[in-house]
């Protein structure tokens, strides 16, 4: 059985915030699993709206985004087998993941209207609690009063070997010093942007996977959940790792 995880009755909302390739996505779907929480991409819903960009020919203004946002569909789905993400009904999770993607993600989610639109979309997803939200802006912007906050780091060669080990399915040319210099403008672009910047909450605790296994970034969130509201505490299975 899945402990679930409450304060006052109420499932937790996690946000877990920190730059490209520092591990959030495969964490945070892990942890959502252990606690039985739905996982939230948020980085999947601003891929979704770049590729439907690309895809209709849309103009890369803010005016042209935000009305984009307002006629099309953007789901995340939960499978057995994680997180499907559908634009206009399609399954686009892989497209989304693609380099022309990626390479326009981070510009069309500077934009003031687009944020606005997603960080509402977002708070709807997260409402009733009982969610593990990633992304750049969670603790800060979309969810400021969540229940654990956690900002996920790891220096930025290990960061690039991990995302190289992905992407060489696609594209076998590619090396680490490519990746090293994709994350580091991205990054750079993300955290210097006007609207909600890549930054660390005030109240968020750093965890830096650069030495840490996969199951070791889950044990030491689980670990802080139970440190920072107590809710894990009657449930034997974590005390042997705290
Ligand atoms: O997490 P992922 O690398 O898929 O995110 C893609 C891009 O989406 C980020 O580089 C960032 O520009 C944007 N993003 C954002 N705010 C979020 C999540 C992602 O601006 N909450």
């Amino acid at each position: 059985m899945v402990f679930r995880p409450t304060r006052m009755n109420r499932p937790l909302i996690i946000a877990i915030d920190g730059p490209a390739g520092s591990g959030k996505t495969t964490t945070a779907r892990l942890l959502a699993q252990r606690l039985g929480y739905t996982y939230i991409d948020t980085g999947a819903m601003y891929r979704a709206l770049t590729l439907a960009a690309l895809d209709y020919g849309v103009p890369i203004t803010d005016d042209a985004l935000a009305a984009l946002l307002e006629r099309i569909s953007i789901e995340l789905r939960h499978t057995p087998a994680g997180q499907r993400t559908y634009l206009d009904g399609r399954d686009v999770t892989e497209r989304i993941r693609s380099a022309d993607v990626t390479a326009l993600v981070s510009q069309v989610s500077s934009f003031p209207s687009v944020r606005r639109s997603m960080i509402r979309l977002q708070r709807e997803l997260g409402r009733n609690g009982g969610v593990v939200m990633d992304g750049r802006d969670i603790g800060t912007a979309v969810f400021p009063d969540a229940d654990v906050k956690i900002f996920m780091t790891a220096d930025l060669k290990t960061r690039a070997v991990r995302r190289l080990e992905e992407l060489r399915a696609a594209d076998p040319t590619l090396t680490v010093d490519d990746v090293v210099e994709q994350l580091d403008q991205r990054d750079a672009f993300d955290s210097s942007r006007q609207y909600n910047p890549l930054r660390r909450a005030d109240d968020a605790i750093v965890v830096d996977t650069t030495n840490l296994t996969v199951e070791e970034q889950v044990e030491r969130i689980l670990g802080i959940i139970r440190d920072r509201t107590g809710t894990l505490s009657n449930d034997p299975s974590y005390e042997r790792h705290y």
